[in-house]
């Protein structure tokens, strides 16, 4: 589809320029911080001096965060257990889930890929998220994971509000969200990181039963 290539040729666009951006904002910030700390053992009252230490902080934080974002990061393969990176995606999200009554129902194999672990765990976190927020009012969050014809078959599933057929054709575009504050950006990611991974990542959903994102990894992996 040549408009998607478009959007996705422009968000790659925005995201280098607000890295640049980013990147030049750090810069004069450390300079600033340096001139800063020489003035606050100088200074008498420091008051002030915090207070501006305070906001330098958070400028440099959010700059951080940003970059962290927007850069492209080193691709890092290596054999990995899905297993664990499993048990500790559903470790990070297990807070919030108990916040809004959801029950994780997580029933595991073990299998080990050949894959970017920062990138698949990155993947199965955005469809967690997805899930739970498909689950405002609590239900059911299931996360399995098992061997099928050498691949290794990740499902999240959940019970919530489900997808109707009029938008299952938009999902994976970038900026397509119907929530107040998403960013429609997750599951664009999840099918670029899953297809440069020679896996297949898809999505069946019943308005009212639910959700179920199902990836498939291969298990040889190397190509
Ligand atoms: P965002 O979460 O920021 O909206 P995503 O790319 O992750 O962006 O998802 C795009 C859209 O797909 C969501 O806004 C939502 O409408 C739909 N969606 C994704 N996962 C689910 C799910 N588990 N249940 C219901 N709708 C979903
Ligand atoms: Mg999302």
């Amino acid at each position: 589809n040549e408009d998607l290539l478009k959007k996705s040729e422009q968000l790659a666009m925005i995201g280098q320029l607000a890295a640049g951006v980013a990147h030049e904002i750090r810069n004069p910030l450390t300079t600033i911080k340096g001139f800063l700390q020489l003035m606050k053992e100088s200074a008498e009252d420091d008051f002030h001096l915090q207070v501006i230490q305070g906001e330098l902080d958070r400028i440099e934080i959010i700059t951080n965060e940003f970059l962290a974002l927007a850069k492209p990061r080193a691709v890092h393969f290596s054999m990995t257990s899905l297993t664990t990176l499993l048990t500790s995606s559903v470790e990070f999200i297990k807070m919030e889930c108990l916040k809004q009554g959801v029950d994780v129902r997580f029933s595991v194999e073990e299998a080990e890929i050949y894959c970017d672990s920062h990138q698949i765990k990155q993947v199965v976190l955005n469809v967690m998220k997805n899930a739970l927020e498909a689950l405002p009012d609590g239900g059911l969050l299931s996360v399995q994971l098992e061997k099928e014809n050498g691949c290794a078959k990740i499902s999240i599933q959940d019970n919530g509000a489900g997808i109707p057929p009029e938008r299952m054709k938009h999902l994976g575009e970038p900026f397509y969200s119907t929530k107040e504050k998403g960013t429609g950006l997750g599951l664009m990611i999840c099918q670029k990181i899953i297809k440069e991974h020679n896996g297949s990542f898809s999505i069946q959903s019943n308005v009212n039963e639910g959700t179920i994102v199902t990836i498939l990894l291969p298990i040889a992996g190397k190509e």
